[in-house]
């Protein structure tokens, strides 16, 4: 079948990135006798991507001619490097012939890949092959240490943050309902701001068994300072929690500002601190889903018994393991110099974007954050509401945002302003939103 015709099948129903279902009819069909999981009842309006998919189907029909342009989901762009799909389309075809195919790979996945993750990703951190856990991407394996974790743990987010992690928190049942700012009840909300140099004040944090950070951080694209990082895996040794350290953008950290790239480049985090990574803003494989987590042999629980092995069993059960078409283009996104340079060269790409956007806002005299060191550039209204202002600036503009306070009562004010798109595109962006907040 020509490739094309592939594409078609595979369409997406909606818009980039987003399925929408259809709305179900309630009305006249007949009901089950399930109950309903309460938890899911907590959880505040859909999930925000979704929302925003949403409002940019209703402007297209409000201006069917507009030329939208996309600088908010955070969905990569640029084709995946040659090498890199080449490396896919090879394994896929061998497994058209008897030598070739090969079935199940191990839950935790395949060896070689393994390997080059922890002597391409973490050199001289001291992270074994067998530490790493390959997996469809780090959303899931979010949810899946969510459900390790389990329902009676206590966990704190940075505010405002990725809501993957407090979603998935109240799915497990670890929270009580949200109140009118959004946030929910028992869960601690650090919130990070450029007033407190987006690092919680750490004497007022409450304790909690785990702790959710991200750094590069989605939405503010602050990257920790080696500094708080020492503070963050202080903090949890001195309090016995676990730091779950989201690092799906450590590609984007600059050589230069000296903030490290992976969680385990302080000392003391591999008895502390679970690593959950990511090929997709990393080699553009948002749609062929590839990621991984690390649990090194030191983390224990309080009964002694190694984090590592639940998570181990948890994988294999709910997991069969990661595409092993995925696992081929993973490998050589990172097994020669040929392929690690194709990826960097396409990290570069939007690299350059946050740059253009960063400049554009500050030209403004607008207050803008993030951005060197991340995907994402975060821009301060004050005195605004985030959903105000992403209206306002899809109207005005035809340009999608994300409202900040989608990701947490503490990015009100705010909106997010994402790279993840053509040069061109986002040249364009930056003329439209000029002429409009000039
Ligand atoms: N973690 C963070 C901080 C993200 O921003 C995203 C996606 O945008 C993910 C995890 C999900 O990554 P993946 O595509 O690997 O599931």
């Amino acid at each position: 079948m020509p490739v094309n015709m592939i594409s078609k099948l595979l369409e997406k129903a909606v818009l980039p990135g987003v399925d929408i279902a259809p709305p179900v009819k309630i009305g006249g069909s007949r009901r089950t006798g399930v109950l309903r999981n309460p938890n899911m009842e907590k959880l505040q309006k859909g999930y925000l991507f979704p929302e925003i998919s949403i409002k940019h189907e209703e402007h297209l029909k409000k201006y069917p001619d507009a030329k939208v342009i996309s600088l908010g989901i955070g969905d990569t762009t640029e084709p995946i490097p040659s090498i890199v799909a080449s490396a896919m389309a090879e394994y896929a075809l061998a497994l058209s012939t008897r030598e070739g195919y090969q079935g199940y790979g191990p839950e935790q996945g395949h060896k070689n890949l393994r390997k080059a993750i922890a002597d391409k990703v973490y050199p001289d951190m001291g992270i074994k092959e067998t530490e790493v856990f390959i997996s469809d991407g780090a959303q899931c394996d979010i949810a899946r240490l969510q459900m390790l974790f389990g329902p009676n743990v206590t966990i704190a987010v940075q505010d405002p943050t990725f809501p993957g992690y407090v979603d998935n928190g109240v799915i497990m049942g670890q929270t009580g309902k949200a109140d009118s700012t959004g946030k929910y009840a028992g869960i601690e909300y650090m919130r990070c701001a450029p007033e407190n140099a987006f690092f919680p004040d750490l004497s007022r944090v409450r304790r909690t068994d785990v702790i959710f950070f991200c750094s590069p951080n989605n939405p503010t694209g602050h990257a920790a300072s080696r500094d708080q990082l020492r503070q963050l895996v202080d903090f949890a040794r001195r309090n016995g929690s676990i730091v779950v350290f989201d690092s799906a953008y450590s590609s984007y950290v600059s050589p230069s500002s000296g903030a490290p790239a992976s969680i385990y480049e302080i000392p003391g985090a591999r008895e502390v601190a679970i690593e959950v990574s990511s090929f997709s803003k990393f080699a553009g494989f948002t749609g062929v889903r590839l990621g991984w987590a690390v649990v090194p042999d030191e983390l224990l629980y309080s009964d002694g018994s190694p984090v590592s092995r639940d998570f181990d069993r948890v994988v294999s059960t709910c997991f069969n393991g990661a595409s092993s078409i995925a696992q081929a283009g993973g490998l050589a996104c990172l097994a020669t110099e040929e392929g690690r340079d194709a990826v960097r060269r396409v990290v570069g790409v939007y690299r350059e974007n946050a740059r253009v956007l960063v400049d554009t806002f500050a030209s403004m005299g607008k207050e803008v954050y993030g951005g060197a060191d991340a995907p994402y550039v975060w821009v301060r209204f004050p005195g605004r509401r985030s959903w105000d202002v992403f209206a306002e600036i899809l109207e005005k503009t035809h340009v999608i945002t994300v409202p900040g306070s989608g990701f947490g009562p503490g990015g009100e004010g705010f909106i997010r302003v994402s790279a993840f798109n053509s040069p061109d595109r986002v040249v364009e962006a930056c003329d439209r939103l000029k002429s409009f907040l000039a």
